[in-house]
């Protein structure tokens, strides 16, 4: 398999931490175990608090206009989006939504903006039944004259069965991977927008779409509480979601590149930007999970009941570390970089 990346689009060498090194110099602490609300730590894409026999899955998601929003981002779309990628945490951990807090920090007031962030907002509110309970609002503080960067910070609680909850932890060698819908069709639009590749007119359409409005798995992912091993959401790229999968569960993966899913739209496109888009494409909100071979028809029978294509798309081979990712032939796959802050 050849390298992935593409001129203007790998990183650079590393000379700093970054993003998932810096969460894990500085801010994985290990709190006595005097509490009564136990956790499984962080890692996962949801913190499960045990309250007495109560499990709750909790996750926070900052995004800003500029870093996660084009500048002129349709409001609507960025109001249903910064709740979009909480609910997709409580997805990946098959949690029901409950409840979510907004903190928001804005350069000035603009009502017009506000109005049309605000019905997206409370538009995904109601679909998916996740009431805003509380939250922050500040004015972001301009510098060296220039006008501050709006900031929003969502935190989003759901609720799981006793003792239930999908983590990146648990895949087992032998189990399939899957994959909901088919990531890389944002990425594509993103990288049409920072002048990558060019888009026809209906391809741009379709691929914005799909980023300025993911569909988090939220039923997908209750229906399987009792079916996957492990799960993760597609927030950073394919490849770079899997490796937190193969990492927190100490195991080696095959993928098989030429089975991936693939939209319509995306197979018009060359096929080096497919496979920059598919393998490390970030803001998919898709769910990547483990499940045994013996599940493989309820598997198909859980996307067909929630209209939701799963694809197979590799399986879990050893338990070898550092885990690898090989193709069909058993050549290693160079996955490139996905995204990564800070890198
Ligand atoms: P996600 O994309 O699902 O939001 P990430 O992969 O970005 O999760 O983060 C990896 C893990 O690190 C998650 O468990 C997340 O809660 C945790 N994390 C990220 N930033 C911080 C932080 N500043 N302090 C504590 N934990 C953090
Ligand atoms: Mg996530």
């Amino acid at each position: 398999m050849n390298n992935v990346s593409i001129e203007g689009i790998s990183s650079q060498p590393k000379d700093s931490l970054d993003e998932f090194g810096l969460i894990s110099k500085f801010f994985v602490h290990y709190p006595k175990a005097t509490k009564s609300w136990r956790s499984q730590g962080v890692g996962d894409d949801c913190a499960f608090l045990e309250i007495g026999s109560t499990r709750i899955a909790v996750t926070a998601d900052m995004m800003s206009i500029g870093t996660h929003f084009l500048e002129n981002a349709d409001p609507f779309y960025v109001g249903r989006k910064v709740l979009a990628v909480n609910l997709s945490d409580l997805a990946a951990a098959g949690a029901e939504p409950e409840a979510f807090f907004l903190s928001i920090a804005l350069p000035k007031v603009d009502e017009k903006w506000l109005a049309r962030f605000s019905s997206g907002l409370k538009q995904i509110s109601e679909e998916f039944d996740c009431p805003l309970r509380g939250g922050d609002t500040t004015k972001a503080a301009s510098v060296e004259g220039r006008p501050g960067k709006t900031v929003f910070s969502v935190c989003a609680l759901g609720s799981l069965p006793s003792g239930k909850g999908l983590t990146r932890k648990g895949a087992q060698v032998d189990d399939d991977i899957w994959v909901t819908g088919s990531p890389g069709d944002a990425f594509a639009a993103l990288g049409a927008e920072w002048g990558y590749w060019n888009l026809t007119p209906n391809q741009k359409k379709y691929f914005a779409s799909r980023m300025n409005d993911p569909t988090p798995r939220i039923h997908l992912g209750r229906d399987l509480l009792d079916v996957a091993t492990s799960c993760c959401d597609i927030s950073d790229g394919l490849a770079g979601d899997l490796k937190h999968i193969l990492a927190r569960s100490m195991v080696s993966a095959e993928l098989f590149y030429s089975d991936f899913p693939r939209s319509l739209y995306m197979k018009e496109l060359d096929e080096r930007v497919q496979r920059r888009c598919i393998l490390n494409g970030g803001d998919d909100y898709e769910l990547i999970f483990t499940a045994p071979p013996g599940s493989r028809n309820l598997v198909i029978e859980i996307g067909k009941k929630n209209n939701c294509p799963v694809t197979r798309i590799g399986k879990i081979v050893s338990k070898e570390i550092p885990f690898s990712v090989k193709d069909r032939l058993g050549s290693p796959i160079n996955c490139g970089e996905s995204f990564n802050h800070f890198s």
